[in-house]
């Protein structure tokens, strides 16, 4: 029996990048949902390509050409987001990927986790948000969390076979385009610049996110939940040729880490195929002919972002839900040059301070608490 697979966002980069590991291993897995957020032209060529059962198109406006699309095809055609809570909960469903960006990710992951999916975990914004709420959920639902972010799927296998705790989880970080960069320089790169990300090829809102540290800040909070560590055991090191993609040091001191070419596709695959591995032909490390690998420390003084959701997640409850829907709004600023680099950690802490704090927040609060520190970002933009 093929396991079936639901990919929310198949148009990202993510998601693309799921099909081919789908498509290289047909025999042991099915494209069943496929869904994008408006990427209608690509949604159709992959929907008659890989033949799903059902295909979402998230904005409502683009529904009449889909579905004329893919009319002489036996495909239900969907549009919403309410479609993507829907298609998740489908009994044929075995996995659901979440390849979708941003805070958009969350209702369906909880839909999902209610309905005892495999989740393979890319939407790291769910975990930022939310990420106690969700956790709990999937251990109440036994819905098995795996991770496809490169660094946590490199913890994940380095706990593989481990029973002993953790001391201490060592988060590697590329530095992004910027590292080597002065106050001053940062005060007028542009996005063009922040979109050349040196080791890896993302989509826009992450590429920026690690341009600015926002996203390593976001990967520690996600790390916390999926492992159960404490921030201050979780150490970020910068590591310019993401070659360690990340490591856990045990009690007697022994650190296992996991190496490869930075390619997703490695971690895309573990989260489909654990517990085996399958067989792959991507690129194989060189070790004859590996550039030196360097370890340093982040600047927090330059990238205020990491430090900024270091003191999210200390202060818990809905703070880093207000972190995260102010790094949506100024991410975009920034992209479409309403914002500067630098304005963008200013904006975030000024929207850390000015939004209602809830400790023990429900689902309704984070999305009560999410739209309001939108609504804060936007008119600090302005
Ligand atoms: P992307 O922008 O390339 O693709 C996003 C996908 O989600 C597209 O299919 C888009 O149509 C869809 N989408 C966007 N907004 C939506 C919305 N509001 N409703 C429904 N669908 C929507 O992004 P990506 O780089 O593939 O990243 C996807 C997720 O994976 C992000 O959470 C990112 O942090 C995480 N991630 C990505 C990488 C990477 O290498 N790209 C690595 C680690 C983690
Ligand atoms: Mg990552």
């Amino acid at each position: 029996m093929k396991k079936k697979i639901a990919i929310l966002g198949s148009t990202g980069s993510i998601g693309t990048q799921a099909l081919e590991v789908i498509e290289e291993h047909s025999d042991l897995y099915e494209a069943y949902v496929l869904t994008a957020n408006s990427q209608a032209d690509l949604l159709i060529q992959q929907a008659r390509r890989f033949q799903p059962a059902q295909v979402v198109i998230a904005d409502e406006s683009r529904y009449d050409y889909v579905s004329e699309a893919l009319a002489d095809l036996p495909i239900q055609v969907y549009a919403g987001a309410d479609a993507l809570c829907q298609v998740v909960q489908n009994d044929e469903v075995d996995i659901v990927l979440t390849a979708l960006v941003g805070f958009a990710g969350l209702r369906p992951t909880v839909a999902a986790i209610k309905n005892r999916k495999q989740i393979a975990l890319a939407n790291k914004e769910t975990l930022v948000v939310a990420g106690e709420l969700v956790t709990q959920l999937a251990m109440e639902n036994h819905a098995a969390i795996l991770p496809v972010d490169s660094e946590h799927s490199a913890i994940f296998q380095s706990l593989m076979g481990e029973q002993s705790e953790i001391e201490k989880i060592i988060l590697t970080a590329s530095g992004g385009p910027f590292r080597k960069f002065s106050m001053e320089q940062l005060q007028t790169v542009t996005p063009g610049q922040a979109l050349k990300h040196p080791n890896w090829d993302m989509g826009a809102k992450i590429t920026i996110d690690s341009a600015s540290m926002m996203n390593k800040g976001f990967e520690v909070i996600e790390a916390k939940w999926l492992f159960g560590v404490e921030a201050d055991r979780i150490q970020v090191v910068v590591h310019p040729q993401s070659v360690v993609h990340s490591a856990v040091q045990f009690r007697d001191g022994a650190v296992k880490a996991q190496l490869g070419v930075p390619d997703m596709r490695v971690p895309i695959q573990l989260a489909f195929s654990y517990p085996i591995r399958l067989a792959s032909t991507f690129d194989r490390l060189d070790w004859y002919h590996m550039a030196d690998l360097t370890f340093e420390a982040p600047d927090l003084g330059k990238f205020r972002c990491l430090g900024l959701a270091f003191e999210a997640l200390r202060q818990g409850g809905t703070m880093p839900c207000v972190v995260n829907a102010a790094n949506e709004v100024v991410n975009l600023a920034f992209r479409q040059e309403r914002c500067s680099f630098l304005q963008m950690s200013d904006i975030i802490e000024s929207t850390m301070q000015r939004t209602t704090f809830v400790a023990q927040p429900t689902l309704d609060d984070y999305f009560a608490i999410d739209a309001e520190a939108r609504r804060v970002a936007d008119e600090l933009i302005a």
